[in-house]
């Protein structure tokens, strides 16, 4: 599918929950959210008939985010009835990955083929306090598990000032012996994001560069992402960069999104979408679904404009959106 811009769509984010077993700084507050009544949240009926929908108009690639998408019972069933839909060849999951300690196995076999960690620091405390309160050991032995299952892993971590400042090598370090990619994900204005400090892209990539060695752009694919790749010599994976803020990379987006409660959002930082559910249940016949969700991605966005002054800025938070 092509949208008005001319960028081919071909990827869908799916946050199949808001809810969370982790409350990170940057992402929500202290105390919880107020989640979606549970009757606003789509049945994995509605998510399957959306999904089936946009593969009929040309996406390939299906990522399932959340909140944790581990923490909605059933994650893996839905996985499975994904897989089965024609046209869908790559099933992915953004995770903290706690969910899915002993049951990597179970989410191949359901049809996972690459997993993206949400992983900050390697030092237990610091994990526990960005986290508020998660524990770090099992997610190390996902990533292994992972590997060791011939799923795909990258390592998606956000720098953040007076946070994990001080473990950003030794994460990056996780590529050396392991064929995985480590990622830095610049930090957004979004939700709790907004108060916060980002560590600037061309910082961690000039501290990488004195700590581990000269990084060699590579060139290689990694995916269907805007992350751009290099990598110290003797490193079996690449370090990412993905730099929303400083390298805008709207040019070449590909991706809608479908939040929990069944919106699909056309860009991370506007509001711009449609009301996909009341869709969904005033009864919307197949061709007419197809119609409305090709009419309302060809109206994606031109660029995010996070440092302009836009009408229509999203106030959703991240758990809501998925990343
Ligand atoms: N719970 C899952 C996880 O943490 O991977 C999936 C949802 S989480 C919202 C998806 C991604 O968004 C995570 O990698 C997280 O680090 C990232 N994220 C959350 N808030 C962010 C912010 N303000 N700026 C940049 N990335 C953010
Ligand atoms: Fe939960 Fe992911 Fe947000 Fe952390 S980043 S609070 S794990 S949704």
């Amino acid at each position: 599918m092509i949208d008005a811009c001319g960028r081919t769509i071909d990827y869908v984010r799916i946050s199949i929950t808001d809810r969370c077993n982790l409350r990170c700084v940057y992402c929500m507050p202290a105390g919880g959210i107020e989640p979606f009544p549970h009757a606003d949240v789509l049945t994995f009926e509605e998510i399957v008939r959306v999904t089936r929908a946009l593969a009929q108009l040309g996406v390939r690639y299906v990522r399932l985010t959340g909140g944790e998408p581990m923490a909605r019972k059933g994650c893996l069933e839905l996985m499975r009835l994904i897989r089965d839909i024609e046209g869908i060849e790559e099933i992915s999951m953004t995770t903290n990955g706690l969910l899915l300690d002993g049951r990597v196995e179970e989410a191949r076999k359901a049809g996972l083929t690459a997993l993206n960690i949400s992983l900050d620091t390697l030092d237990p405390e610091a994990y526990r306090r960005i986290t508020r309160r998660g524990e770090l050991s099992p997610v190390l032995r996902v990533i292994d598990e992972a590997l060791a299952s011939g799923i795909r892993v990258k390592v998606n971590a956000v720098p953040v000032r007076g946070l994990n400042d001080a473990g950003l090598v030794d994460l990056a370090r996780l590529a050396k012996d392991r064929p995985i990619d480590v990622r830095f994900i610049e930090l957004m204005p979004v939700g709790c994001g907004a108060d916060l400090v980002p560590i600037p892209p061309d910082e961690v990539y000039a501290l990488l560069n004195c700590e581990l060695g000269a990084l060699r752009d590579d060139p290689e694919r990694h995916g269907f992402g805007p992350a751009r790749y290099a990598k110290p010599a003797g490193f079996r994976g690449s370090i990412g960069f993905i730099s929303a803020m400083s390298h805008e990379f709207c040019e070449s987006c590909n991706r809608v999104r479908l939040t929990a409660d069944g919106y699909l959002k056309l860009c991370l930082n506007h509001k711009a979408g449609m009301d996909v559910r009341a869709l969904l249940r005033n009864g919307v016949e197949d061709e007419a679904l197809r119609s409305a969700l090709q009419e309302a991605i060809e109206k994606k966005p031109r660029r995010h404009g996070f440092l302009e002054d836009i009408s229509d800025r999203e106030v959703r938070r991240m758990n809501e959106i998925g990343g």
